[in-house]
């Protein structure tokens, strides 16, 4: 699945970096009961409650942003994909600003195209496909063109509704098999993988 496919899109935190979001944490200073998406939660809210929160989250992912660290091998991988004339996208759940200062952070924005980064105010957030099929139109390709790299199941199951493929890295054990369609150990594994079958 991975030959032939030009266009791919990696989530951000604990995929490209190392994981730092503590997010049992966030849920109790915002209030959030641990069942609840962090991020529907919020978009539920009354808009001044929301905003306040919003704030919060914005700055207290600031901060991790500007200390992100890469993931192993994570930073090789987009460089190699980018010197081939691969075509490079992320889709996270962070703040696209904040994407921007990650991929400064670790050295790897000039691998992509800034209309290429969406954040949570760019697409609904995954597991929702939008994001997916939003970037396949503006790269005019059709979804199965797409390759998501991701850490968590949010990740696998976008790539799926929206028609792409998907590779999960960064988890010893794959608790969603029947989303994923590969599981390797990192973003190092996945380069080596890549490398020996994509010509
Ligand atoms: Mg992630």
């Amino acid at each position: 699945m991975i030959r032939g496919i030009h266009h791919w899109v990696f989530d951000m935190d604990g995929t490209l970096t190392l994981a730092v979001h503590d997010f049992a944490a966030i849920r109790r200073a915002l209030e959030i009961p641990p069942q609840d998406d962090i991020l529907d939660h919020l978009a539920a809210l009354p808009a001044q409650q929301a905003a306040v929160k919003r704030a919060w989250l914005l700055e207290h992912e600031r901060a991790l942003a500007q200390s992100a660290q890469a993931a192993p091998g994570a930073c090789e991988l987009v460089k190699a994909l980018h010197d081939s004339g691969y075509t490079l996208g992320i889709l996270t759940r962070n703040a696209r600003e904040l994407a921007l200062i990650t991929l400064e952070v670790l050295g790897i924005h000039t691998y992509f195209a800034e209309q290429d980064i969406l954040g949570r105010d760019e697409a609904p957030p995954k597991p929702r496909p939008d994001g997916l099929l939003h970037l396949a139109q503006g790269w005019n390709i059709a979804p199965s063109q797409l390759l998501m790299v991701g850490d968590y199941l949010n990740d696998v199951q976008c790539a799926r509704m929206a028609g792409a493929y998907n590779v999960l890295v960064n988890v010893s054990e794959n608790l969603w098999p029947e989303w994923t369609d590969l599981h390797l150990a990192d973003c190092h594994a996945l380069h080596q993988y890549w490398q020996e079958r994509a010509y």
